[in-house]
């Protein structure tokens, strides 16, 4: 069977933010929460927002999203919400504050613990419509959970686990390419990386769901051929403009499933002490699972390669370690700090993350030692 859904409503162009006061409206939303993250509000992106609200100056905000959203700050930032008597909330950032607010948006309206709901521990169908209405302004163009139904959360044991349902798909994604004009080199070409993660492991996702892989190319190609231009001129308009639609469709063709690099890159984040980046993990896991997968996926890679302008003999695992290595991105997860003490518990946890099932090529625990053990050496 093949299950196909597209749902949501999204505003796209270079000032779209100025849409934000009407879908408040339209939504019913009354006295939003904001979420966003230190760097954002920094970069002066919260005030952009609150400028085109009308009641924009007495909104509260929380700025308190760790690099991976954790547990701790879902409760945090919920305090806030209840103290100020909120009903919706804006995300502004990464995808951080934007799975942050989908966990808040979550716990608002259902009873914790927050563990309940995971995917992995059949929490899916207690998810129901009642989740608070959440805007989500990406100020990256990479995540893609302006339009996904999952939120990554590392729980107080440490778990970083997926919480998955319809109802956490935003209400509105407002992409406006101008935020992301001052996003630094090495953030937009991690975020770009995980962006070109999220078409190619959703395009080789075996799940039935063509319009999904027609999506997955088309911002596949979009990406590489931007990424460079965007990390070299981050004032490239148009540049912006295609690694936003490209991380868009990214996520978009989430609903066909990641896969192992995925598995690894969420345990790989849930480790607090390193404070692992989520795209930079991605780009530095694909090349490994890319030689593993090959098996089972030629025809595939027949059409990526072709999609990429490439001949019918290239590596595409070299093709993409080349290209992390042109955006100065690491080497290695070993360049990283991840030590390889580290291999048996992530691989453990690998299997166990929802993106494992729709790995191209089925994987085992040794597999994906395997993959790790070659990713930390690069
Ligand atoms: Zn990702």
């Amino acid at each position: 069977m093949s299950l196909i859904s597209y749902l949501t409503t999204i505003r796209f162009e270079f000032g779209a933010i100025g849409g934000i006061q009407q879908d408040l409206t339209e939504l019913g939303i009354g006295k939003p929460l904001i979420i966003a993250d230190e760097g954002v509000a920094k970069a002066g992106l919260v005030g952009k927002i609150t400028a085109v609200i009308g009641s924009g100056a007495d909104l509260p905000v929380f700025t308190g999203t760790p690099t991976n959203p954790t547990e701790e700050a879902v409760e945090a930032a919920l305090a806030l919400y209840r103290e100020r008597n909120c009903d919706g909330l804006i995300a502004v950032g990464g995808g951080s504050p934007i799975d942050l607010a989908k966990g808040v948006a979550l716990l608002a309206t259902h009873e914790g613990p927050l563990e309940k709901y995971a995917a992995i521990l059949g929490g899916i169908p207690r998810i129901t419509a009642a989740v608070a209405p959440v805007i989500a302004v990406p100020t990256t163009a990479g995540t893609g959970s302006e339009v996904g139904r999952a939120s990554l959360i590392t729980l107080k044991d440490g778990r970083k686990l997926g919480f998955i349902s319809p109802h956490l798909i935003p209400k509105r994604a407002v992409c406006d390419p101008e935020l992301t004009l001052g996003l630094p080199g090495w953030l937009t070409a991690a975020t770009g990386m995980d962006a070109i993660t999220h078409c190619v492991e959703t395009y080789l996702s075996p799940r039935d769901n063509p319009p999904a892989e027609a999506i997955a190319l088309d911002g596949l190609k979009r990406a590489v051929d931007n990424i460079e231009k965007a990390v070299a001129d981050g004032s490239d308009r148009d540049a912006r403009y295609q690694m936003m639609m490209a991380a868009l469709e990214g996520g978009l063709t989430f609903q066909k499933g990641l896969g192992a690099v995925h598995a690894l890159s969420h345990p790989l984040g849930g480790q607090k002490d390193l404070s692992l980046h989520h795209g930079t993990l991605n780009a530095v896991i694909l090349p490994a699972t890319l030689r593993f997968n090959q098996s089972d996926a030629e025809a595939k890679y027949a059409v990526i390669r072709s999609t990429l302008g490439l001949g019918p003999d290239a590596d595409l695992a070299d093709y993409f370690a080349q290209l992390s290595g042109r955006l100065g991105l690491p080497k290695n997860l070993g360049d990283m700090g991840v030590p390889a003490s580290l291999v048996p518990a992530i691989a453990r946890a690998a299997v166990e993350d929802h993106s494992h099932a729709t790995n191209a090529r089925p994987a085992t625990v040794e597999d994906y030692e395997r993959m790790l053990n070659e990713a930390i050496a690069g």
